[in-house]
Formats: C-alpha cells, structure tokens, sequence
C-alpha cells in the first residue's frame, strides 16, 4: 500500500490535502480515481488508514482509523558513514533507512577524496531517506545531518560508539561480542571508514576517545557493505 509522510497532525474522520508534487505524483503517476486506500503518517509519526477523494483536478484524503504497529527501533541507532561514491552513497542512504537507523551522519575522515555536497545534493539525499521510508512503511525519516569530523563525532555524548574496524581479528571481537557488553540496550553510533580506512592518526584519536572496536569478519567489505552489515546486525540486535 502505498504510504505518504504527511506535514499536518491527523486525527480520524480529518479531511487533508497534499501538497502539488504528491497530488501530481497520486493523479498522473498512480492514476488514482478515488475510493484507494493509502497510509498516511503525521509529524508525530502516527499512521493512518485514509481513503483518497478525487474531485477534477485535486486530491484528499479521509482519515479513516490511526493504526497500532510498530515500526521503529526501541532505541536510537546512529550511522557515522565516511563520505564515498555518490552511487554507492545513495544506496547505502536507502538501505540503512530500510534497516531502521535514525539518523545518518555524513562523516569527513582523511582518506576521503569525494567534493563537499552541494544544497542540491542535499535536497536529493533528503529525498531518497522520504521514498526509503515510505517504502519501507516506517513512521519516521531517518534525518541526515551536517557533515561532521571524526572529531565532531567522537565528541558527541550520551551515545555508545562502535567503530568498525577490518584486519583487526585478533584485537577487535565481533560486532555481537561487542554489542552484548554493551548491555542495556541504548543509543548506539556506528563509524565506518571510507574505501582507503581510517588513518593510524585516526585509530589512535578514537581509542583515545575510548569507542568500542569492532570486526565484521576476515574479508575486507566496501564500506556501504559493512556499514550495511553492522546496522543490519545492530538493529536485529536491538529488536531481539
Ligand atoms: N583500507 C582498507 C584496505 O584497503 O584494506 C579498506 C577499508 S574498507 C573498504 C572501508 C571501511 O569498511 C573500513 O574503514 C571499516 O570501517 C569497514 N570494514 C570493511 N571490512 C570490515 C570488516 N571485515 N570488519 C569491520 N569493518 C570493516
């Protein structure tokens, strides 16, 4: 079914309007005629059924019933993801909104090569984590944050930070060793390195800082596969 993060609060029997890209989108795109049922979710992340009425040229919907489900993670889960190819960035953007995470954190790490975004990237990555959680039938948008340092995000508080780390089997446990000793279950950030890793300098700044280190296995992931593979771990980890 298709599902619309809508800007206004719902409350049953309201009647709301869309804005002109969703109305162009439900009248040219999906060819509604009215009496279709969609999803709608409001700014405090409530989903609704609502059925469509079309008049001539415009689109509302009815707000039928607020539905109970569940669909976001009980705790914040965070991905610090070091700036990589725009493809392989846009598709780690959707992904990680399909497994769950709150908040991506674009991260600035000295072995990344790729230019600073634009306003205009900005808006299109926006809109890629709206359609990924539409999709997915989720009540919130992951948020994307300003590009942040490694050492902006070392300093952030009140969340537990997990770098993940290749080649380190001997030092670094894996990711479910690591998050078991991180009982009880809370926010939890995820660092993963662009395609040429993290620094030494930079290994030595985040044990300084005093992260967890952790393995995903003794093959070497591109970074939007580990980064894909530590959230889609943590968030099992989180709803088990
Ligand atoms: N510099 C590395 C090399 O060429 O050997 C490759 C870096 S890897 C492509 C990019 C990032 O993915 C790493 O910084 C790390 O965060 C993560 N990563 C890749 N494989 C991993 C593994 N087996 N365990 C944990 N993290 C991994």
């Amino acid at each position: 079914m298709q599902q619309f993060f809508v800007r206004e609060p719902l409350a049953t029997d309201s009647i709301i309007s869309f804005p002109e890209e969703t109305e162009h989108q439900l009248l040219r795109v999906l060819r509604v005629r009215g009496g279709e049922t969609v999803r709608l979710v409001d700014p405090n992340g409530i989903p609704f059924l609502a059925t469509l009425e079309v008049t001539k040229k415009h689109v509302t919907a009815h707000c039928d019933e607020a539905l109970e489900e569940k669909r976001e993670l009980p705790h914040p889960l965070l991905l610090a993801l070091a700036r990589i190819k725009r493809e392989k960035w846009e598709w780690a953007l959707q992904k990680a909104t399909e497994l769950g995470v709150n908040a991506i954190l674009p991260m600035e790490t000295e072995r990344v090569n790729e230019a600073a975004p634009t306003g205009n990237r900005r808006v299109r990555w926006e809109r890629i984590l709206q359609e990924a959680a539409e999709q997915c039938e989720r009540h919130r948008i992951p948020t994307l944050e300003a590009s942040l340092s490694l050492a902006e995000i070392l300093a952030i508080p009140d969340v537990e930070k997990i770098v993940l780390a290749e080649r380190s089997e001997e030092k670094a446990p894996t990711l479910e060793r690591v998050l078991e000793n991180v009982a009880p279950k809370g926010s939890i950030l995820l660092l993963v390195g662009p395609e040429g890793g993290f620094s030494p300098q930079e290994f030595v700044a985040m044990e300084a800082a005093g992260v967890h280190f952790a393995n995903l296995g003794p093959r070497i992931l591109r970074a939007e596969t580990a980064a894909m593979l530590a959230v889609g771990i943590t968030a099992q980890w989180m709803e088990a």
